[in-house]
């Protein structure tokens, strides 16, 4: 089956958010728990939840992706902006317990200049703390277009995190195919190889999501500037041939492409069109 959704705006709340992705044939969502900017989330309301997981118990939406805010910064050399990155990271996960079946995927962060070891420790050790015996999510690391001084531009650097973290079965990964082209690998070109630098370098058991993204700039740029589907670097066939990759296939995947409702119903027709059952 074809798991294949867009982000959504959560305003609205969880049966309505549902029924939207019903209404655009998508089979799963990612959406940002709280602003995007951070602050205070909305307080939970449990009959909203409960009449989404009616509407989950009869779909074939099976799995959720909720995205962590971007100002969250767990490998910051400010300390205020670790602490207050871990406190809306523990809150979220802490909602996130409350919904059915979901992954909370985060950008790993930026050292700001104090260097990639630095902050690859700070972030292993937020994580340490953060997944507790308990904890029914799993958390994914995003792969990152490598921006000024972003962690995770690279598999090993992700792998550093994922080698530093106890509780290591609650980490994943989720592939943002827009950020991995303008990091360097060149999956429009050699998609084999690059599927198979990530089995060796962190393995594929860990991959659990991908952000389905063309580039409007593309290798190794560096730029992040996501691009609709076919009408950026990466290109309508690289795309077909990720979603119907042998390695791919089965993962959700997820648009967040530069469109409202009615354009990501659109690209989700097109890319079911494409995929092979
Ligand atoms: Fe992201
Ligand atoms: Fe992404
Ligand atoms: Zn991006």
């Amino acid at each position: 089956m074809f798991t294949i959704g867009s982000h959504l705006s959560i305003n609205k709340g969880f049966e309505n958010i549902g029924l939207e992705a019903l209404s655009i044939d998508a089979n799963t969502f990612q959406f940002f728990p709280r602003s995007p900017r951070g602050g205070k989330a909305k307080e939970l309301d449990l009959d909203d939840i409960s009449k989404f997981e009616e509407i989950m118990d009869n779909s074939s939406i099976d799995v959720i992706l909720a995205h962590a805010p971007y100002v969250i910064n767990l490998a910051s050399k400010s300390e205020k902006t670790r602490q207050n990155a871990y406190e809306l990271f523990e809150d979220d996960l802490k909602r996130l317990s409350y919904l059915p079946n979901n992954m909370y995927n985060f950008h790993p962060g930026s050292h700001v200049g104090q260097g990639a070891d630095k902050g690859i420790e700070f972030i292993s050790n937020s994580l340490n703390n953060l997944i507790t015996d308990d904890l029914k999510t799993t958390i994914l690391l995003e792969t990152m277009a490598g921006k000024g001084t972003e962690i995770g531009r690279t598999f090993d650097e992700l792998q550093c995190i994922i080698d530093r973290v106890n509780m290591d079965e609650k980490i994943g990964v989720c592939l943002d195919t827009c950020h991995v082209y303008d990091a360097g690998y060149d999956i429009v070109n050699d998609l084999d190889g690059v599927l198979d630098e990530f089995d060796d370098v962190i393995g594929l058991d860990r991959l659990k999501a991908i952000h389905l993204n063309d580039s409007m700039y593309g290798l190794n740029s560096h730029k992040d500037r996501h691009e609709k589907i076919g009408e950026g670097k990466i290109g309508l066939d690289a795309i077909s041939d990720i979603i119907n990759h042998e390695k791919l296939k089965k993962l959700p995947f997820f648009l967040e492409t530069p469109n409202d409702v009615e354009g990501y119903k659109e690209e989700i027709k097109l890319l079911r069109g494409l995929y092979e059952d």
